[in-house]
């Protein structure tokens, strides 16, 4: 666990809904979405930043994948959907535990980010 705000959503502290949880993950509704879809994926494991994962997490970063593939499915946008990961303060990251954010339901003009 982390002490930041996703480590307390986790351990239950904040009381929040969670879209999916499985043994490893959890899947929220971001507080101030960006599009019609904003959900944030986060490993249970408080991981920093994407930098500070080892060998060791190859298989949890292939599952927070894999989990929001069927996220995405389950929220009927499997069809079209953006995922990312701000990896440090200059690249947008507010929360120092390692999330995904899976973007939907809005048109993502090519070349745009
Ligand atoms: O990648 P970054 O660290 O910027 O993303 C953090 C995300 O967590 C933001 O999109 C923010 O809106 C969201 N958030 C949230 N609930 C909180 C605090 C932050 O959904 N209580």
């Amino acid at each position: 666990m982390s002490d930041t705000i996703f480590g307390k959503i986790i351990s239950g502290d904040i009381p929040t809904e969670f879209l999916y949880e499985d043994e490893h993950c959890v899947a929220i509704n971001d507080i101030h979405p960006q599009a019609p879809v904003h959900v944030l994926v986060i490993p249970k494991k408080g991981i920093p930043r994407l930098v500070d994962a080892t060998a060791d997490d190859r298989d949890l970063l292939g599952h927070l994948m894999l989990a929001a593939g069927r996220i995405a499915d389950q929220l009927g946008v499997a069809d079209a959907f953006r995922l990312i990961v701000n990896n440090g303060a200059g690249a947008g990251q507010t929360v120092f535990h390692l999330h995904l954010h899976i973007l939907a339901g809005k048109s993502f003009a090519e070349g745009q980010m």
